[in-house]
């Protein structure tokens, strides 16, 4: 995996279309169906979409209000699409996304690709900046090279001793922001085997908007929580808030931090290669702290991304003007987000005020209006970010990708062993669930590959 770093370089109503949901499956009214669907994120979405298509019956159920998990665009604190967890779908992984979104009509458009780089209060001229990015690219390098000799480690500790003066900088990027996790906490294995993520599209109504539009058509079965899987030899059971529903196979499409929270309980228990997986593919905190600040002081250019680096401190990553409006975006990750979502109501406007006085000065700390912040460790459907593999288990995301006792089947991005961490890997994951679970009810042609 590389970096990003060249210069500049629902309610159940509205989903609920009859005529789809008889032409592609039927939903019906009683307790049977052919596949239970756990979790309407962009997973869950995509395998409903694929058991539809396929003419079965599902239950697509959703424990929330609205549809899209950790995709989601907010209009209201802005008055304009704000992504409150996924911003940009990353190529090439993405391509299949990218593609179904521009069919259903959404407005896709280019990422700025690189980063502008502040020195205090100064943007760095390019040696600075060049060596920056070289200082990430060698991280990587280091770390994706252990992975690839199997040498599944902490990735802190096979990073090059002498990275210099934006060594901080640089690991910083790749663990808290990339990886939601302090680079000690990160596997080698699992790190080198991310795909890249050098490019990437923005959707002008968000990324959260476009997940939702592609859930139209298929019956959501809104706040309905299922509580237990009851895997027996002919069917399986899933208990919800709303009552028993019966199929011939499950697919579980939350995030693997709510099994393990006990959430979801599984009967007969997890086979121990799932369960080890469950408790090693950990989610960390990534956040965004979404503020105003009117006139573009920062003259900076719509989604443009702004990296100050302060010398002795973490840097502070902004990704300024969201679709060229007056919004800008910090993004924090690992335990500076876990501690500013632990902390106080104000926690995380304190936390962009006093970065921006200290790198910009108080004049233009002062200009900032209202902010929002996420919490996406504390959702309690959620219960984290983006997962990624605690250091020596980087070879347990296969585990998500093997049907267990005949009838369960895993999807999410956790499942996803290249794009884990992504809307497209979920939703790829969700495709390959889909194809299991059809396999299980005996549908022709239907795939069991992972
Ligand atoms: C701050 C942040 C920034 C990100 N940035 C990007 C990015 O730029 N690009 C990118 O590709 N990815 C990004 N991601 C990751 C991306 O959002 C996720 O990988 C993806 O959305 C996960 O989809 P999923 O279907 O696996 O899970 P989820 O989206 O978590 O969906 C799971 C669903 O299950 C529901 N659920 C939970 N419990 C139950 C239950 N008991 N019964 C029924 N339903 C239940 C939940 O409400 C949820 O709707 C980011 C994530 C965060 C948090």
């Amino acid at each position: 995996m590389t970096g990003t770093l060249t210069r500049r370089g629902l309610l159940a109503g509205a989903f609920a279309l009859p005529a789809f949901s008889r032409a592609l499956g039927q939903v019906p009214a009683s307790g049977q169906v052919d596949v239970v669907i756990i979790g309407a994120g962009a997973a869950g979405i995509a395998a409903a979409r694929k058991v539809a298509a396929a003419g079965r019956t599902y239950a697509l159920i959703e424990a929330g209000k609205r549809v899209g998990g950790r995709a989601f665009t907010d209009t209201a604190a802005f008055g304009l699409p704000l992504d409150l967890g996924a911003t940009r779908l990353f190529l090439p992984g993405g391509a299949p996304v990218v593609d179904l979104a521009r069919q259903a009509g959404l407005d896709l458009y280019e990422a700025p690709r690189g980063a502008r780089l502040y020195q205090g209060l100064k943007e760095a001229s390019d040696s600075p900046y060049e060596d920056f990015a070289a200082t990430v690219r060698r991280a990587e390098r280091a770390i994706g090279a252990a992975g690839d000799a199997g040498r599944d480690l902490p990735a802190a500790r096979v990073l090059p001793p002498d990275l210099g003066p934006f060594g901080a900088a640089a690991s910083f990027m790749i663990g808290p922001l990339r990886c939601a996790k302090e680079l000690d906490q990160v596997s080698t294995v699992d790190f080198s085997r991310a795909e890249e993520r050098d490019e990437a599209v923005l959707c002008r109504t968000g990324i959260g908007s476009l997940v939702t539009k592609l859930a139209q058509g298929l019956t959501v079965r809104m706040e309905t929580a299922a509580s237990v899987i009851d895997l027996g030899p002919r069917n399986v059971e899933v208990r919800t808030s709303k009552g028993l529903l019966t199929a011939r196979a499950v697919i579980l499409a939350v995030p693997p931090s709510l099994i393990a929270a006990g959430k979801i309980r599984i009967t007969p228990g997890l086979p121990t290669r799932q369960r080890s997986a469950v408790e090693r593919i950990t989610l960390g905190a990534r956040d965004h702290i979404a503020f105003l600040l009117p006139g573009n002081p920062l003259n900076a250019a719509p989604d443009e991304t702004l990296m100050v680096q302060t010398t002795g401190q973490r840097p502070f990553r902004l990704i300024a003007r969201v679709n060229g409006s007056d919004v800008h975006v910090a993004q924090v990750g690992g335990q500076l987000a876990q501690g500013l979502a632990d902390g106080g109501a104000t926690s995380g406007a304190d936390y962009v005020k006093s970065a921006l006085q200290a790198n910009f000065g108080a004049d233009l700390a002062r200009r900032m209006g209202k902010v929002v912040q996420t919490r996406w460790s504390r959702e309690p459907l959620a219960l984290g970010a983006i997962s990624c593999a605690l250091p020596g288990s980087g070879n347990m995301r296969r585990a998500f990708t093997e049907v267990v006792a005949n009838r369960l089947v895993f999807a999410g991005e956790h499942a996803h062993e290249t794009l884990w961490g992504t809307v497209p890997g979920a939703w790829l994951s969700g495709e390959r669930a889909a194809g299991q679970a059809l396999r299980i009810l005996g549908v022709q042609g239907a795939s069991l590959a992972p």
